[in-house]
């Protein structure tokens, strides 16, 4: 399914999330927080994970041909880039679908990006090189220093849901990002809310200075013909 992402400031859809969906014939829907997880342990993420990249690359470059600024946002399990071959498929991706990589991003979890390895650092600046761009997902739900955002791999930085459920009544929430917005845009970070459900919220947070906005206000997840429907269609 794929989501919508808005320009904080007008709400004009700029790009989408891929998210995952099973539709299991057991169980009927199975929400991802319990699916991507046995995926994981079983290694299954790999061939899955690479046929959502590719199937979002496919997508993406069908929707720039409407949208040339168009941007897909694919989140990637940390087994995949564990995996050797990663980049040399994300390459071939890109290549085969002929997609421009700055019409793409992956998203990778605050725990993951802020670990210290020096070869994750290396995969990160090849991503990079290839032009694809990084974001950093769920961030401020790790235990991670604001200092991940000094030296940070991300280009992108998206701020989890749980800073918008108070933010009415919250005045952290709130100054968290605006905090968070101003240090970001210092160093030349693009900074996207996740979660916004109704236009109150949407009324606070669009004088924030945020970039995107992603939540059920502008769209829900859903499959590709009513996402086409609903945002390209004049
Ligand atoms: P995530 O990457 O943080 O994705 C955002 C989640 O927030 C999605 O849940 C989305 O439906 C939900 N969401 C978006 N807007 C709102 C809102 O306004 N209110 C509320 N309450 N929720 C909102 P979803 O689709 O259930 O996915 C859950 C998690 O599963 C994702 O969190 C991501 O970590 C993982 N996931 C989903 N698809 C994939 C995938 O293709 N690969 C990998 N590795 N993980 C995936
Ligand atoms: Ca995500
Ligand atoms: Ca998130």
């Amino acid at each position: 399914y794929y989501q919508p992402q808005v320009a904080a400031r007008d709400g004009h859809v700029t790009g989408a999330e891929a998210l995952a969906r099973w539709q299991c014939e057991k169980y009927g829907q199975v929400p991802p927080a319990v699916f991507i997880p046995l995926l994981e342990q079983s290694g299954l993420i790999l061939p899955v994970g690479r046929w959502i990249l590719q199937k979002a690359v496919r997508q993406c470059k069908e929707w720039t041909r409407i949208d040339p600024d168009f941007v897909m946002s694919v989140n990637l399990s940390y087994v995949q880039i564990a995996e050797d071959d990663f980049l040399p498929f994300l390459e071939s991706t890109l290549k085969e679908e002929r997609l421009d990589p700055k019409n793409l991003v992956v998203e990778l979890t605050e725990t993951y990006l802020a670990r210290e390895s020096g070869t994750l650092k290396q995969l990160f600046d090849q991503v990079r090189a290839l032009g694809v761009r990084i974001a950093m997902d769920d961030f401020g739900t790790g235990y991670s220093s604001l200092e991940i955002l000094k030296n940070s791999p991300a280009d992108i930085v998206k701020i989890d849901k749980t800073f918008i459920r108070d933010i009415r009544t919250s005045r952290f929430d709130a100054t968290f990002i605006r905090f968070v917005v101003e240090l970001c845009h210092d160093v030349d970070i693009r900074v996207c809310l996740e979660g916004v459900e109704t236009p109150e919220e949407y009324q606070t947070v669009g004088q924030m200075g945020l970039d995107t906005i992603q939540g059920y206000l502008f769209g829900k997840p859903q499959p590709e013909e009513t996402f086409e429907e609903k945002f390209f269609s004049e």
